[in-house]
């Protein structure tokens, strides 16, 4: 008999919600992470209401809640005048979209998908570096460059922004915006002067910005620098450099500076994103998360929309290809559905969220140029920005607003 299970390749926070949300669909899942554990980066997240709506549905948002946090406001400031733009209610938004914004900590995120993995029955491998995927008309056959290899019905490829998987799909390369970001997340007492622990900040000055909020029960405290290096313009090796943050931030107001004496230096994420593609599967391969469709972090909607990917999945296997009981009265499952009804619930996913990620994507690149924008550009813009509302979000719905078609 084939293999009925799926096997996930990579378990950052799209894997394990894919895997996750696989599982409550009472599929049999395997994930392979390359790494020697499951871990994120030790920075913030923003979970708009199109996510942890989601979460909601997976059964995870009340340990999100406890150990998140739910601000009241988000801010846009002048980073040099320190001078507010705009800025928008999140209760009000709470109860127009019907699901809270959180912050929280990637670590307590991940942890709290992998706990509830384990509690599903998915299994959980780690040391599993993914080097390719054969498929047949009755199967995909998994290596990995231990030499170990697993049969599966379908695989899943949500390893990230230099998928292996990807590359046999696409000849694209990811391509970097020239912009750099320095962040992190501190013990609240070892940060300088945090801002309103309430409030979401981003202060925006022409190309550049800073982004501060709490995470952790309000324990922990998150910033985000983010600037346009002028020596990548000019070609040079090693853009981006602790000194270029200093000269970028310069003309800054004195919150803004005080921010940067509480700033991770060691490390540095050069900003990178993928051109939108039509094609989300090919065989029993399907692309989630990063792998699909990296993007730039200005509208904070990459882990959403690996979020929105994997409900998306697992609803439209439910529903073109679902498991079939071994027997009558059985409560073990068998061999899910062949080549083509596979086929049709990848189709159906791919329909359904290339367009959708390909729009936040191309956003997300509009969304940054406005942050960064100068000149005439930013009178328009700031302008702009003092005549929306506080409770008008009919500038979000198409964002926070989406929901999966089972939904
Ligand atoms: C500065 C910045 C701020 C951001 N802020 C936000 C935000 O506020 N809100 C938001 O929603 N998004 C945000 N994002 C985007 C978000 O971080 C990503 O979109 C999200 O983490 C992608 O998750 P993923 O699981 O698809 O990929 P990844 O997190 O990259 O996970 C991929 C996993 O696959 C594993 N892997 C890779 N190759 C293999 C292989 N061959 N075999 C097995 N395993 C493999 C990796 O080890 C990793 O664990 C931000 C991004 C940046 C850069």
């Amino acid at each position: 008999m084939s293999s009925s299970e799926i096997v996930v390749v990579g378990g950052g926070i799209g894997g394990l919600t894919g895997a996750l949300a696989l599982a409550r669909a009472g599929r049999a899942v395997r994930v392979l992470e390359r790494a020697s554990g499951f871990t994120e980066v030790g920075a913030g997240l923003q979970l708009a209401p199109n996510a942890t709506r989601l979460l909601d549905r997976l059964g995870v948002l009340d340990e999100v809640l406890d150990i998140g946090v739910q601000p009241a406001r988000l801010v846009l400031a002048d980073a040099r005048t320190g001078d507010g733009l705009a800025w928008s209610d999140l209760e009000r938004a709470r109860r127009v979209f019907g699901h809270p914004y959180v912050v929280m900590h990637r670590h307590d995120l991940l942890d709290i998908l992998l706990r509830a993995c384990q509690a599903a029955g998915v299994t959980l491998e780690t040391d599993r570096a993914v080097t390719g995927v054969q498929t047949s008309a009755d199967e995909a056959q998994v290596t990995c460059a231990d030499g170990s290899s697993y049969a599966a019905h379908a695989v899943v490829a949500a390893d990230g922004l230099r998928s292996t998987l990807r590359a046999s799909m696409h000849a694209d390369e990811p391509v970097t915006t020239g912009d750099v970001a320095y962040r992190g997340a501190l013990p609240i007492e070892e940060v300088k002067r945090p801002h309103d622990p309430d409030t979401v900040i981003f202060w925006l000055a022409p190309g550049m910005h800073l982004v501060q909020y709490p995470v952790r029960r309000g324990e922990m405290y998150n910033q985000v620098a983010v600037f346009s290096s002028p020596s990548y313009a000019a070609g040079a090796q090693d853009w981006g450099n602790p000194e270029e943050l200093e000269a970028a931030f310069a003309g800054t107001c004195p919150p803004v500076r005080t921010a940067l004496d509480s700033l991770n230096r060691g490390f540095r994420w050069p900003i990178y994103d993928r051109p939108p593609i039509d094609r989300m599967t090919q065989g029993r391969v399907v692309l989630l998360g990063d792998a699909a469709h990296a993007m730039v972090q200005f509208l904070a909607q990459g882990a959403c929309q690996a979020i929105e990917d994997a409900v998306t999945l697992a609803e439209q296997l439910t529903r073109h290809d679902p498991v079939l009981a071994l027997d009558a009265g059985s409560s073990e499952v068998g061999a899910a559905g062949g080549q083509a009804s596979l086929e049709r619930a990848l189709a159906a996913y791919e329909s359904i969220r290339a367009p959708r990620v390909a729009r936040v994507q191309r956003s997300a690149r509009v969304w940054g140029e406005m942050w960064h924008i100068d000149g005439v550009g930013l009178t328009l813009r700031n302008e702009l920005f003092r005549r929306i509302e506080p409770d008008d979000f009919s500038h979000a719905d198409w964002l926070w607003g989406w929901r999966t078609p089972g939904d």
